[in-house]
């Protein structure tokens, strides 16, 4: 049995029971990307982390709506709500559509994401497609007195929404701490604190994407959107919500607000922060100018990169680490990494092929091992129940494989772990590594063919004592990767670790 999940919440700042309010469904939101670049390496971590949510709630048998936004418009250079919209900027830059851009880019995270062997969200709405729910919110939270207009844009009112309620329950920011700072700032600004955030902005001169509203031609605030869709579709209060760590404060905050003011609930039970990336201990990020591409690290061809690596082993990498510590790139990591992903992989093909063999009769099982493989199983559910804790994960699989190798080297007689024991090993294994982490097996291309006649010719020389030939056999093979083994029952191959 896999037991009771526990999940680290940053609402409460603390470990918790996972109880969904309607099992087995569970409503899960994560906040998509800004569709006005190509996205990098940080990002994916993120996303990972919540593909391995999703992934595991799956696998415990939740039925899981795990919905992902796609932000399209209103997220403003500055959190201060100033400056250029990022997407219509990139759009006049490029001299495209706003619309094209956001296409390009949302083609790209969805490609990227495949690599990455990402199972996609059930729904991936986008914020210029829920324009009208949006402005029904703003006039909402104007009819409750949270929001006010001026000068066409509408501005939602930290102070008045925290007299009643408590705008920093999420953060841990405190609202006349932020207020006395944005008051000594030297501010050309319409709201009336610089604290309030924006529901809806005027568009200014040239301004690409506007729509029509009560408050005249604009378009919506980037906080708005997650609020609206996720109660759009998973109802006013549903499970999970979750990001970057960067995005609890102001963004989430902001939902919280906007969200306990329209519904008057929280709408999620449990929120999760991913914790960053990092280079060289500083946040990967497109500003910094230290983040890079997906491609570039597949192609290695970034100057932070020593060689290319694949997407999955980056995925390994990044799941050797807890989601909530940071976790730094480095070549000497994702180097060992190879090692390490392509260890679980060989041991994923030999365990997919690996029948159990009956044993003679009165061969006994060995009791005491089937006691340690039993914990070592359980202890794979423990971990991924400890707050997904997928390194730990990792370490328990790593145990697993080496019984998985005696079986197949012929040290460990299948009779000492008896044919249930088996299958649960078998099960576990597979189960864990290719639908709860998500890793596969990442095939040189024509490898079948290309092997399959190499080990043929390989066999022949070797009946025919041609060592030569049988040298450079192997050592061709070895170049691309590949070990060949001679076994008991014949000749077999591997990645080589
Ligand atoms: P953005 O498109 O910038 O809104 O980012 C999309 C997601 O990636 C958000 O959840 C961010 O918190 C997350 N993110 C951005 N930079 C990093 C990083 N260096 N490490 C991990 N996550 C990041
Ligand atoms: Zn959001």
């Amino acid at each position: 049995m896999p037991g009771d999940l526990f999940i680290f919440n940053s609402l409460t700042r603390k470990k918790e029971k996972f109880e969904p309010h309607n099992p087995p469904f569970v409503g899960m939101y994560v906040c998509g990307p800004t569709v006005y670049s190509d996205i990098h390496l940080g990002n994916v971590r993120t996303f990972l982390a919540f593909d391995v949510v999703y992934r595991y709630l799956t696998y415990l048998g939740y039925k899981v709506r795990y919905v992902r936004n796609i932000t399209d418009v209103g997220h403003l250079e500055s959190d201060a709500d100033e400056g250029e919209d990022k997407i219509g900027k990139k759009a006049k830059l490029m001299n495209l559509e706003p619309m094209e851009v956001v296409q390009k880019f949302t083609n790209d995270f969805h490609n990227v994401l495949q690599k990455f062997n990402f199972l996609p969200p059930n729904i991936e709405p986008s914020a210029t497609g829920h324009i009208i729910e949006q402005i029904e919110w703003v006039k909402r939270l104007i009819s409750k007195g949270m929001a006010y207009e001026v000068n066409g844009s509408v501005y939602f009112e930290v102070n008045n929404y925290n007299k009643k309620n408590h705008y920093g329950v999420l953060s841990g920011r405190v609202v006349d701490e932020l207020m006395e700072s944005g008051r000594k700032l030297d501010r050309q600004e319409e709201k009336k604190e610089a604290i309030d955030f924006a529901l809806w902005k005027k568009a200014s001169e040239g301004h690409l994407m506007q729509w029509n509203s009560p408050w005249g031609m604009g378009f919506p605030g980037w906080h708005l959107e997650c609020s609206v869709m996720s109660t759009k579709y998973l109802g006013d209060r549903f499970d999970i919500h979750g990001g970057g760590m960067d995005l609890k404060f102001p963004h989430h905050e902001c939902e919280i607000a906007q969200s306990v003011s329209v519904t008057g609930k929280t709408p999620a039970k449990y929120w999760i922060h991913t914790n960053m990336l990092t280079v060289n201990g500083q946040k990967m990020s497109k500003s910094l100018g230290n983040s890079f591409l997906p491609e570039e690290l597949f192609q290695g061809s970034h100057q932070l990169l020593d060689q290319p690596y694949s997407p999955m082993t980056v995925r390994f990498f990044m799941l050797q680490s807890h989601y909530s510590s940071t976790l730094d790139f480095s070549n000497v990591a994702l180097k060992a990494a190879i090692k390490g992903y392509k260890k679980l992989i060989n041991g994923l093909r030999i365990i997919q092929e690996m029948q159990y063999e009956t044993p003679d009769v009165g061969s006994p099982v060995n009791e005491e091992l089937v006691i340690q493989i039993r914990k070592n199983i359980d202890s794979c559910h423990e971990a991924m129940n400890d707050n997904f804790n997928t390194a730990l994960t990792i370490g328990h699989l790593f145990t697993l494989l080496k019984r998985i190798n005696a079986l197949h080297n012929g040290v460990l007689p299948f009779s000492e772990v008896g044919a249930e024991t088996f299958k649960k090993l078998k099960e576990t294994y597979i189960n864990f590594i290719v639908n709860v982490l998500g890793l596969k097996e990442e095939k040189p291309e024509n490898i079948s063919q290309f092997l399959l006649s190499l080990i043929e010719l390989y066999k022949d020389a070797k009946f025919n004592r041609q060592y030569e030939k049988v040298d450079k056999i192997r050592a061709s093979l070895k170049a691309s990767g590949i070990v060949l083994k001679d076994m008991k029952t014949g000749i077999d191959w591997a990645y080589e670790e």
